[in-house]
């Protein structure tokens, strides 16, 4: 399958993937919500990553790629945003196992996950690494025997994401950019599968992209933050963060406006930290 423009339609990867991609595309989702089946190879039951939005077409899809009920060793989620999450506890009492969530309200079952935890189903192996920031809940998942990190939201197949101020938070984000980064730098992770968008053939240098861009926009919304509050009249406070997107992002399309205004709290509070 394609992996690289527009043409985006998930399809196998490695030996051990395959990405089911759910017909949800918009602004904000990309080309859609990326899920993920990981099986190894010959193994019977599989791992599903991000159920995605409740819709029937792509649980369908999902169940057949999985191989139906009893072939799904756990479900796990990166985060709990809707369009990964909404349709996991169905998705997961359809094939008869739990959700593995950070948050407790999106498991379904005991078991919970976080960083450090290995998820092993059948011979597979997936490392959880906490990468918060663009949530506070934000997972990836490491795939050893593939060198492959799907990261949710967190690394985007194209395109950047947004650190949804408050529950995201600039400086954790930061912080999970570097992990991913010492993680493709060691060569543990060679390839980005991320939750929207084409797989990343190049992790190292899409993870330098990433941190050098958020260096650069929090730079500029520096700039324009105190060539605002130096103005004879500064905006309100509560209309402070709008003011910076109209100078910053005046280059993107004033639909993705009301995001940019999130990512300019995060950057905001995390300037003011
Ligand atoms: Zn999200």
């Amino acid at each position: 399958m394609t992996s690289s423009g527009t043409g985006w339609s998930g399809g196998a990867f490695g030996d051990r993937a395959q990405c089911v991609l759910a017909p949800n595309a918009d602004t904000m989702t990309l080309d859609g919500t990326n899920t993920w089946v990981l099986r190894e190879p010959g193994a019977q039951r599989c791992v599903v990553i991000d159920p995605g939005p409740m819709i029937e077409s792509h649980l369908d899809a999902i169940a057949q790629a999985a191989g139906g009920r009893g072939n799904v060793g756990a479900v796990l989620l990166t985060h709990h945003h809707h369009d990964h999450s909404e349709a996991a506890k169905e998705f997961a009492q359809r094939m008869g196992c739990g959700v593995r969530a950070l948050d407790p309200e999106y498991r379904l079952g005991s078991e919970g996950l976080g960083d450090g935890d290995v998820v092993e189903v059948d011979g597979l192996e997936v490392h959880v690494v906490g990468t918060p920031g663009h949530t506070a809940d934000s997972l990836s998942f490491l795939l050893p025997a593939e060198r492959a990190v799907l990261t949710g939201d967190t690394v985007l197949g194209r395109g950047t994401t947004v650190v949804a101020h408050p529950d995201g938070e600039l400086g954790a984000y930061l912080g999970s950019l570097d992990r991913l980064h010492a993680l493709a730098e060691a060569q543990e992770a060679t390839v980005v599968w991320p939750g929207h968008g084409p797989v990343i053939d190049d992790a190292l240098g899409a993870i330098d992209f990433y941190i050098s861009h958020r260096r650069e926009r929090l730079a500029q919304v520096e700039t324009a933050w105190r060539s605002l509050l130096e103005r004879h009249d500064p905006p309100a406070t509560d209309d402070l963060p709008m003011a910076v997107v109209e100078i910053v992002y005046s280059d993107v399309d004033p639909v993705l406006w009301g995001a940019a205004e999130w990512s300019v709290r995060a950057q905001l509070a995390y300037l003011q930290r």
